[in-house]
């Protein structure tokens, strides 16, 4: 089962990503990390991006449709009972790149799973993020804190980044990309008729249920 989560940034994609992974052991694939690692890695394609992500623009099409394609050839990936894409594709250049690697490898599209929010929800979801720099486990300044102050639930780690993306300024830029080129995909998947919606305003579980929920309506 393949499918795309879909939704602004902050709408909670990676969170759910995550949560899909352990409970089904599709493989998420986030453009996002993967820039973030060629970033860290100081690779070539990683310098060009830095530049762009900081501003909150897009990296150009053919780096990403490469790097998800490589991507797909992966053992792990073959092996998995499916992918979720997470923040890819985000043109429709990008989705038509997507239909014809899948057709290509005989793969295809389950779903394309919405997540709806409000904008005005965003900002402060994006700037009060940050995540454990050991297992990558996410966190909110108001909304989702450790158990205990400082300390990672999930590996004891007591060291946290934050994404040097997730200012307000650049959100803003970066919600506004995603209205110009990456909102019209909604209508390109829609013609395909597998466009699901869920409420991404609603809590973290109640979000990860509804999309179980369509999940098990198409296997
Ligand atoms: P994300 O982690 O999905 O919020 O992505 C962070 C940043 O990486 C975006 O603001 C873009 O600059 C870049 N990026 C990630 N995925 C893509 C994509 N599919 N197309 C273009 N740029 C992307």
């Amino acid at each position: 089962m393949n499918i795309i989560l879909f939704g602004p940034p902050g709408a909670g994609k990676g969170t759910q990503a995550k949560r899909l992974q352990k409970s089904r052991g599709l493989i998420q694939l986030s453009t996002g990390d993967m820039l973030r690692a060629a970033v860290a890695a100081g690779t070539e394609y990683g310098k060009k991006a830095k530049e762009i992500m900081e501003k909150g623009e897009l990296v150009p099409d053919e780096v990403v449709i490469n790097i998800i394609s490589d991507r797909l050839e992966e053992d792990d990936v073959k092996n998995a009972p499916g992918v979720i894409f997470d923040g890819f594709p985000r043109t429709v250049a990008q989705a038509e790149a997507l239909d014809k690697m899948l057709a290509e490898k005989g793969m295809k599209l389950d779903a394309v799973i919405v997540l709806d929010v409000d904008d005005d929800a965003l900002v402060e979801r994006i700037t009060g993020r940050f995540t454990c720099a050991k297992c990558g486990k996410g966190y909110h300044e108001k909304f989702e804190r450790p158990k205990v102050e400082g300390v990672c639930d999930e590996c004891g780690s007591t060291e946290f980044t934050r994404r040097a993306d997730d200012n307000e300024e650049t959100v803003r830029q970066r919600l506004e990309a995603y209205h110009a080129q990456t909102a019209p995909l909604i209508e390109y998947y829609e013609k395909a008729g597998i466009v699901k919606r869920v409420d991404g305003m609603a809590s973290i579980d109640e979000v990860t249920r509804q999309i179980e929920q369509v999940l098990d309506s198409l296997s």
